[in-house]
């Protein structure tokens, strides 16, 4: 297998690619292709036999113009400085297409939680809360759930940050629990921008969402909640995977079942009502109509886009398709509907969570889900009007060509300082 892209040099060479199309200053574009500060911090944390445990976190924090940073924070063993500074940057883009006033922002710890406890995480998840207190706060930069992380981790993060400062802040956390301040409808939102993307793309190109075959890479938040929603609209979900392997049934697999099965087990694998399992990667060259990478980057390279069956990929993870993959499935004319604005929906109910938190008013999750598909569905349009104007080879470059037009915008207004 090839050598890994480094996902901070794919998000550089995707905003090259846009800056193409646009009327920006290279030196704005030079400045928008980098962070504004990464805090590379090493916690300590007892462990429950007593022995000291260290893990290296991080926090990038990438633009501020248009509001507080804004992004999730990941515990995976795979995560590095490059990967936070790229997802930072994935952010920053992601909240400029769907015109939300936030800058972008990413955390993650060097850690597989799958080898800890309760306890010991909660310790990790508060030291990390307390490296982050000077750096975060409503109005600075606002974290939120990433892989591994959830509900739980983010009450704990409120609970440090309120314990410290002596005040009360839900709005310094997005994703809580609905009794600590969470939304109505953040658990399902990102799968929902999905779900939402997909009918959206399949209009677009004259064909009908509840006819499409699917098959979903990754049974997490994301991946689960899209494959329940996709299989809502009427499609057929055929194939799915996790980290342990894939499942199949030509006639669809019932995605609700397959989820208690998970949550029963731990896997997707051994479910009774598949018809057959293979490896997680014969899963993304399925002779599929809709493919949706929910689970890490990278997970398609240029080989493997060589053998992609789907005609159309709606991504859910972040960034899970090299530039060389990309490249590919533009040739192969494989539309691709990028992730930052395909999985948009969970920092936008975020967005909904912090005004909530803001105004100690809260929605009702038929608002949420209202005010969701209102902002997809615009960002969509706004995507497709930029795909036409611009003469971009795909969705993806002019997905960048309006969000880097946007924070470019909002640079040059703000002006340099001192
Ligand atoms: P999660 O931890 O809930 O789920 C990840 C899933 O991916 C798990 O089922 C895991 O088993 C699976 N997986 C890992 N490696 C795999 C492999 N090689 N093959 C198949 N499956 C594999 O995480 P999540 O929150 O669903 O996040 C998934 C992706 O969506 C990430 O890229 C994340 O950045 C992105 N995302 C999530 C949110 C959110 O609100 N949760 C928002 C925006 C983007």
């Amino acid at each position: 297998m090839a050598e890994e892209a480094n996902p901070f040099e794919s998000l550089q060479e995707q905003i090259d690619d846009a800056a193409a199309y646009l009327d920006v200053d290279a030196d704005v574009i030079e400045r928008l292709k980098h962070p504004e500060r990464v805090l590379e911090t090493n916690l300590t944390v007892e462990l429950d036999d007593g022995s000291l445990g260290r893990f290296r976190a991080f926090r990038s924090q990438f633009n501020g113009d248009r509001g507080p940073y804004k992004g999730g924070i990941r515990y995976h063993p795979g995560v590095s400085r490059d990967e936070v500074k790229a997802l930072s940057g994935w952010m920053a883009y992601k909240t400029a297409i769907v015109g939300i006033p936030y800058g972008g922002g990413k955390g993650g710890i060097v850690v597989d939680p799958k080898e800890h406890s309760e306890d010991e995480l909660e310790r990790l998840t508060r030291a990390f809360a307390t490296e982050l207190r000077p750096l975060i706060g409503e109005d600075r930069d606002i974290p939120a759930p990433d892989v591994n992380t959830g509900q739980r981790e983010m009450n704990w993060i409120k609970d440090t940050y309120e314990t410290l400062e002596n005040t009360t802040a839900p709005g310094v956390i997005t994703g809580k629990a609905i009794e600590s301040g969470g939304s109505a409808g953040r658990v399902e939102a990102t799968g929902r921008s999905t779900m939402l993307t997909a009918r959206e793309a399949f209009d677009y190109l004259g064909r009908d969402v509840s006819d499409a075959t699917v098959a979903v890479q990754g049974y997490g938040n994301a991946g689960w909640i899209a494959a329940n929603l996709l299989e809502e609209q009427g499609a057929t979900v055929v194939a799915v995977s996790d980290s342990s392997g894939a499942i199949y049934a030509e006639e669809g697999l019932d995605t609700q079942a397959v989820r208690d099965h998970k949550d029963e087990t731990g896997s997707v694998v051994d479910f009774e009502g598949a018809e057959e399992e293979f490896s997680g990667e014969e899963l993304l060259t399925l002779d599929v109509d809709l493919l949706v990478p929910a689970a890490l980057e990278n997970a398609i390279d240029e080989e493997l886009a060589r053998k992609v069956e789907a005609d159309v990929i709606v991504e859910a993870a972040n960034g899970p398709l090299t530039p060389d993959a990309d490249e590919v499935l533009t040739e192969r004319d494989v539309h691709v509907f990028p992730d930052i604005l395909a999985n948009a929906g969970g920092v936008t109910v975020s967005y909904f969570e912090w005004v909530q938190n803001r105004q100690r008013f809260y929605w009702d999750e038929e608002r949420v889900n209202e005010e969701l598909e209102s902002v997809i569905v615009n960002a969509f349009e706004e995507l497709v009007e930029a795909y036409e104007s611009h003469d971009v080879p795909n969705f993806r470059t002019a997905a960048y060509v309006v969000a880097i037009g946007r924070v470019a915008q909002a640079f040059e207004e703000s002006g340099v300082f001192p």
